[in-house]
């Protein structure tokens, strides 16, 4: 199965020299995934220059034989949000904050980004809007989420269930990202 987040640019390497052994998941076929370029986006802390987020896999359509069918496919670096900013770090210091602190603006500034607090609860609200799909996804990993405690809402439950899903990963959304195979939002 072709992986869609890499942790380090070995285990990029790894999965592009596995790329001939790995079954297109469009057409199915083996053989015809090749890497095709380098998926850029602005980072957190650089409003000027693009960086490295991800690559394209390509399955070849221009064969004579055993063609593929033509599609691309991004894998990304686990520790990246897709069409956003800000780093998957960033957002899972964010989210533990907010359950620290209370406040969203003061989680913001404590997580340390440079992105403006509008940013922030616009984030809030993606995440809110993610809760039935990610607890769905994390239901596969560990089926038993933690018991509900007296105050927590139903995001507070989503933030434990991830804690007690990944409880060796510094980062919560890179973990999830990694391990289910699925952007965290
Ligand atoms: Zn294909």
């Amino acid at each position: 199965m072709l992986a869609r987040f890499y942790r380090s640019e070995d285990e990029l390497l790894r999965l592009h020299r596995g790329l001939k052994q790995t079954a297109c998941p469009a057409c199915k076929a083996t053989g015809t995934l090749n890497l095709h370029g380098w998926l850029y986006g602005y980072g957190e802390h650089d409003e000027q220059r693009k960086s490295r987020r991800g690559r394209r896999v390509f399955c070849n359509n221009r064969k004579r034989r055993r063609n593929g069918c033509g599609r691309t496919f991004s894998v990304w670096a686990v520790d990246k949000l897709k069409r956003m900013r800000l780093s998957a770090g960033a957002l899972g210091s964010f989210l533990a904050f907010v359950f620290t602190l209370g406040d969203k603006a003061a989680a913001w500034r404590a997580a340390g980004s440079d992105l403006s607090v509008s940013c922030a609860y616009r984030l809030w609200t993606r995440f809110l809007h993610a809760q039935s799909r990610l607890r769905a996804a994390l239901v596969r990993l560990y089926p038993s989420p933690p018991e509900r405690s007296h105050a927590g809402g139903p995001a507070e439950q989503t933030l434990a269930h991830l804690r007690a899903a990944f409880p060796h990963d510094p980062c919560l959304v890179s973990a999830f990202q990694h391990r289910l195979r699925a952007a965290f939002l």
